[in-house]
């Protein structure tokens, strides 16, 4: 062992080899960023030597040498590559959590752009000259797409949810049904979000049953609210019963110190189920049953930036706006700007909120992707003869924790290549660039169209080209 570190070169032997200066100029990186990274990997090699380690194959100090500059190369290569970047998502679920939700819309990164790139009105009035409140940006629009009295966008829903029990019901109960205590996406949970604010949770009803009277019984003189929360990501069937909203919203109309708050999850601005796709409620009709206050996300069904939107009473609001953590929770302006357009879109009717592309690939019309899945398949085959290729009946999802069960019909193209195994395909597409996510069933890689957008087919064309040849 101590022969082999012996073995190991000094830095500045490294420093001085053609290598090394080629690396520093054509990946532009600072020679002390090079020189840094080789000491690191002198010293990774140094440990795994100690620790009985053989990284280099006959090793000499010629190939020590080398090693040093190749791992340092392949390093060099890892770090200056995108962190954060652009996924085709072929799985067909369209507000894939895993893959950053909801794609804006034209129009929504238009603006964002915009914003970024200039000085904007964020806190400013121009009409005065004074300061101005980013909370008001958006409230005429939400008013108008909601009917609620006020509006205020912060951070997430997450953030909505906790900005809400924190402000108006710490040290106070609030009322819960069992079958409501969700967890979403793991990081989420009703009660411990509950515990934070310091409200006290008090569960009515059982898992599957929840009724009236269990919300009845449990108000007392230190109830502060009734929480309704949207059982987003699963569904109870069978011998179930929950109390609707209209019914609560009477219950907490006899106790004017009980705010009645439902948290919506996605809360859609879109009629959905008129489409026959799901029966996720609109804003706008929850808040005409009368509750207080409303919050759902900006990134889910709304397909905007993440953001969660409060909708509801003014004097609530009000108070929100006020409170410590609004200035905590608050949001960006290129979230506003990429919120403001998204909201547009749904001003000027169904074709126009179709430019939002949640929206359009939620209810993207079957022919469509049929006519893609084929116009893929042809050319795939005229490209290559690696694959085959079939084109299937298959169904696509919401995600996002929405519309849990429903199921969208859709058209696959099934593919399997004649020597990769389809797991192994599956891989190989995740590490193209762009990084193409599938899923794979029955020995199959799936690509679902729903997903895919015309401008995504020839980039995948030249994945799977570019894959094929093993
Ligand atoms: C998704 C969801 C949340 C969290 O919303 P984010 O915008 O992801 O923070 C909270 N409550 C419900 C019911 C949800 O579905």
């Amino acid at each position: 062992m101590k022969e082999l570190l012996r073995y190991i070169p000094p830095v500045h032997e490294l420093q001085k080899d053609e290598q090394f200066e080629k690396l520093v100029k054509t990946l532009s990186i600072p020679e002390a960023r090079v020189t840094k990274t080789i000491q690191t990997e002198i010293d990774l090699l140094r440990l795994q030597l100690i620790e009985g380690e053989e990284p280099v194959e006959n090793p000499s100090k010629q190939a020590f040498f080398q090693y040093i500059l190749d791992v340092t190369e392949q390093k060099l290569h890892i770090f200056q590559q995108e962190r954060l970047f652009k996924v085709i998502n072929a799985t067909g679920t369209v507000l894939h959590t895993n893959l950053g939700r909801a794609r804006l819309s034209d129009s929504a990164i238009k603006q964002m752009v915009d914003v970024a790139s200039n000085y904007s009105n964020l806190e400013y009035n121009v009409e005065t000259g004074k300061r101005g409140s980013r909370h008001d940006i958006l409230e005429d629009l939400l008013i108008e797409i909601t009917g609620a009295e006020a509006a205020m966008v912060v951070n997430n829903n997450a953030a909505a949810v906790y900005l809400v029990l924190r402000a108006l019901a710490k040290d106070k109960e609030v009322i819960v049904s069992r079958g409501q205590l969700v967890e979403i996406g793991g990081s989420f949970r009703v009660s411990s979000i509950m515990e934070e604010s310091d409200a006290k949770l008090v569960e009515v009803g059982t898992t599957n049953k929840t009724h009236l009277y269990d919300y009845q019984q449990a108000i007392t003189e230190t109830t502060g609210m009734i929480l309704k929360v949207h059982t987003s990501n699963f569904k109870t069937i069978g011998f179930t019963e929950s109390v609707d909203t209209k019914d609560l919203v009477a219950i907490k109309n006899k106790y004017p110190h009980v705010i009645f708050y439902e948290d919506l999850g996605s809360g859609s601005l879109f009629n959905f189920e008129q489409l026959g796709i799901g029966d996720e409620p609109l804003v706008k009709d929850v808040i005409q049953t009368g509750v207080d206050l409303v919050s759902f996300s900006g990134d889910k069904l709304l397909g905007g930036p993440q953001s969660g939107i409060i909708v509801g009473k003014k004097d609530y609001i009000q108070k929100l706006k006020k409170h410590q953590l609004a200035r905590v929770l608050r949001v960006d302006k290129m979230s506003y700007a990429g919120l403001e357009k998204t909201l547009c879109s749904y001003i000027y009717g169904e074709e126009e909120a179709k430019t939002i592309p949640t929206v359009r690939d939620i209810t993207k019309p079957l022919e469509m992707i049929l006519k893609q899945a084929n116009q893929f398949s042809r050319s795939l085959h005229q490209l290559t003869t690696e694959y085959k290729l079939d084109i299937l009946e298959e169904s696509s999802q919401i995600g996002g924790g929405t519309m849990p069960g429903v199921e969208l019909p859709t058209y696959v193209v099934g593919v399997s290549h004649h020597q990769l195994s389809s797991q192994n395909l599956a891989r190989k597409l995740r590490n193209n660039k762009p990084s193409i996510v599938t899923r794979v069933k029955d020995e199959k890689v799936l690509l679902d169209f729903r997903t895919i957008s015309n401008e995504e087919i020839p980039e995948l064309l030249e994945g799977f080209r570019f894959l094929g040849n093993v």
